[in-house]
């Protein structure tokens, strides 16, 4: 028995801890015999007349230290979210892609229980529940803090320190719907982190970042695309090859096609992913090449081309002020 407990400082230090409680009546330690139970400080004090209630402020007062077993319930693990940038040709086309995700596993050592074995004693008080505690001069047993006064301590798993999942870094293959687009989600289930005492994992979702590509820049379903062409064929009218998503295809310009105006392919653009079979449109900017003149004789017939199309491109402009 360790108390040592002087009646006169205990009843001290209990007012001095605000602890005398049940209503200001003061409080007589004198023909207490302390050596007959071995824990609590003065602060149980409260009040008490007798020995019979003084025992009873005790037990309520330990039994918030008594062993409270974690409620360890199937927890389901949470999802998880990653952007997967997928290139170009592989949205529009479809196929499979990889992406390397960190995610909970359940911890292959104790299969998700956290603990190893049983319970075992706690280091902190040698298993006794209690441990020393100096008030000033005095000596009191609390209950051990670190078992909550049981005298053991559950067996942390040494794989995952009793946590059930340990953290992993995994390859994950998923596969793209041809049309796929940019932000899209994609929900891969049971592919976030694990859960716990048999929950079940959370979902893993990918974000969808669509690549670029140098020619096509793709706006939902439909491919944009800027085709230059030279003066005579703006003005005279022509049918050139552009490239489209499938290869070479025939654009007609209509004679007297301006620079940037758009001209339409229709269906040569990217399949919707929703709705198989039906594909947006390919959409070219036309952007005109001035030529640069080389030799007189072709300055000579742009000036007298100017001469028969007499033209004020800026009186548009002027009109407008
Ligand atoms: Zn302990
Ligand atoms: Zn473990």
């Amino acid at each position: 028995m360790t108390n040592q407990i002087d009646p006169a400082q205990a009843e001290a230090y209990a007012r001095q801890q605000g602890g005398v409680r049940g209503g200001g009546v003061p409080v007589d330690f004198d023909g207490f015999d302390f050596s007959g139970f071995s824990g609590g400080g003065p602060q149980a004090a409260g009040g008490a007349s007798s020995w019979g209630s003084f025992k009873d402020i005790f037990s309520g007062i330990f039994s918030g230290a008594q062993p409270q077993p974690k409620p360890r319930g199937p927890q389901p693990g949470t999802d998880l979210e990653y952007q997967a940038t997928v290139d170009f040709w592989t949205a529009i086309r479809g196929g499979q892609a990889r992406m390397q995700v960190h995610r909970q596993e359940t911890c292959p050592t104790c299969h998700g229980q956290a603990q190893t074995g049983g319970p075992m004693q706690c280091p902190e008080c040698n298993g006794s529940g209690q441990v020393t505690q100096m008030g000033g001069r005095m000596k009191f047993n609390i209950p051990c803090p670190r078992c909550n006064g049981t005298g053991r301590i559950s067996n942390d798993c040494p794989t995952c320190h009793g946590e059930g999942v340990v953290d992993r870094t995994e390859t994950v293959e998923f596969r793209i719907k041809p049309g796929t687009r940019d932000g899209q989600r994609i929900r891969l289930q049971g592919k976030g982190n694990a859960g716990l005492n048999g929950g079940a994992a959370g979902d893993l979702y990918l974000i969808v970042r669509t690549g670029t590509h140098q020619v096509f820049t793709r706006v939902g379903d439909d491919i944009h695309i800027t085709v230059p062409v030279t003066v005579a064929e703006a003005s005279l009218g022509a049918k050139v090859d552009v490239p489209t998503i499938d290869g070479r295809a025939q654009l007609k310009i209509p004679p007297g096609t301006q620079s940037g105006q758009k001209l339409r392919l229709r269906e040569r653009g990217v399949e919707n992913a929703q709705r198989p079979g039906q594909r947006g449109d390919q959409i070219v900017t036309v952007e005109v090449v001035v030529p640069t003149l080389q030799d007189e004789r072709s300055r000579e017939i742009m000036r007298e081309l100017a001469k028969l199309n007499p033209q004020d491109p800026r009186m548009e402009l002027f009109n407008k002020m």
